[in-house]
């Protein structure tokens, strides 16, 4: 006979073999409606709501009990893309086992993830004739990876969900192997800032008279920051919410250390926040962002061209701690532009999502916390918010309940990057895990 383990490994294996790419807007649908399909097998009330490109799968697990209290599980079922092909040592959308690893696209980002919890209410369900001591609603989005483009739309459009906690995608042990436990993300906005200084590039001995545009956009550029690289845009820091003595508390005790982390990252610049005199690890965590991602302008081609470009455009892009409005971010950007003599550079926003974090004294978190200490036999690692970005703020203000992250990758699982893997030890530890959090709401 075919454990639920078996069972939903195989269904990975087809996941897998989906090239679900968002960016692409590809095999959407077909993800979405296998997951459904696999969801309504299992006993679950399921609905694909296709309004936009990526469709929503909702499922509920009714429980017997009266009062039941609900948890919501959420997950995406799109990828990013699998290029480089040639970096991959098997095939992208091959599930490959070996030496203890699952390997392919999207196995830890986040179909593994999806997955193992499957597998957990399916063993939960099989070990138990009284069914679910909790209600419990999966959430599979299909555009986590392109900013969860309608996610917010989709839970206005089903004022029914709700839930006491909220399970969110994924989560990895650290370098130490402690289980890690992560109670936000930060928000983005991404924008693009353009300078057009002529109709068209000029013979560049005009330069002793007039301006290119890379000059006019490097001189905006400039006023953004201080030497320090301290955002100087007025209004910017105004809304951000400081962390509480709690979630310093946390970030301090992590473990990474400032020499690791320069040399992980192989850095060569010194670090802003040494300039600055700040703590690096309190700034990553809680500190939000005005990034340079990418300047184009003039002549890109082999040997010389001396021209003088008529336009140049920069995209940026800002993390957000929560508190702070995408909209009103990029607002502060534009006034303080136009304010110093820059009404001429064209600001244009391409994402926006806002940030959020989690009180991590939350009874329902400390419930999950509980149970990972419980099932690793020691205190897992709490961080009160990832530095990266995520949807969590449109969940959050949908449903108003604690969100809290976990999963099966580790330090070495290459989310987004060739050869994305998971360890099959920390896939079977999350089954577990979840089935104790299913557990603990039988009293
Ligand atoms: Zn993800």
């Amino acid at each position: 006979m075919t454990t639920a383990k078996e069972k939903y490994l195989e269904l990975l294996k087809e996941l897998i073999a989906i090239p679900s790419v968002s960016a692409k807007r590809e095999h959407l649908p077909e993800a979405a409606n296998r997951i459904a399909k696999a969801l309504t097998e299992l006993g679950g009330e399921t609905t694909v709501d296709d309004s936009y490109f990526a469709p929503l799968v909702i499922s509920h697990f009714k429980s017997e009990k009266p009062d039941a209290k609900k948890v919501m599980i959420y997950n995406h079922y799109d990828v990013q893309p699998a290029e480089p092909f040639d970096l991959w040592k098997s095939d992208p959308w091959t599930l490959t086992q070996k030496d203890g690893l699952l390997i392919g696209r999207g196995v830890d980002d986040d179909k593994g993830n999806l997955t193992a919890r499957l597998t957990a209410v399916a063993e939960y369900l099989e070990e138990h004739e009284n069914g679910l001591p909790v209600d419990v609603t999966f959430v599979v989005e299909g555009s986590e990876e392109t900013a969860s483009q309608h996610l917010d739309d989709y839970f206005k459009k089903h004022p029914e969900l709700q839930a006491d906690l909220i399970i969110w995608e994924s989560g990895a042990k650290d370098k130490d192997e402690h289980p890690v436990i992560t109670g936000g993300n930060k928000g983005i906005v991404t924008f693009n800032l353009k300078a057009k200084t002529g109709g068209f590039d000029l013979h560049s001995s005009l330069a002793a008279v007039v301006q290119s545009a890379p000059f006019r956009l490097s001189q905006a550029l400039s006023t953004l920051f201080d030497e320090n690289g301290r955002i100087a845009v007025p209004h910017f820091y105004d809304e951000v919410r400081k962390p509480n003595e709690r979630e310093k508390q946390l970030v301090a005790d992590l473990k990474d250390t400032r020499e690791d982390f320069v040399q992980k990252n192989e850095v060569l610049a010194p670090l802003l926040t040494d300039l600055r005199d700040e703590d690096w690890k309190q700034a990553l965590y809680f500190e939000p962002t005005l990034n340079i991602e990418r300047i184009t302008t003039g002549y890109q081609g082999a040997g010389v061209k001396t021209v003088l470009p008529a336009e140049a455009l920069a995209k940026l892009e800002a993390r957000l701690v929560p508190g702070m409005d995408p909209d009103l971010t990029l607002k502060a950007i534009e006034s303080h532009l136009a304010a110093r003599g820059f009404d001429d550079i064209v600001v244009e926003k391409t994402l926006g999502q806002a940030g959020y974090r989690s009180d991590m004294t939350d009874p329902e978190i400390i419930r999950t916390i509980d149970v990972h200490k419980d099932h690793f036999d020691e205190e897992p690692v709490v961080i009160p918010t990832s530095a990266g970005t995520g949807p969590m703020n449109y969940a959050y203000q949908a449903i108003k309940a604690p969100i809290v992250g976990f999963g099966i990758g580790y330090p070495g699982s290459l989310d987004h990057a060739p050869n994305e893997n998971i360890r099959l030890k920390d896939y079977d530890d999350n089954i577990e895990v979840l089935k104790e959090i299913i557990a603990s709401y039988e009293t």
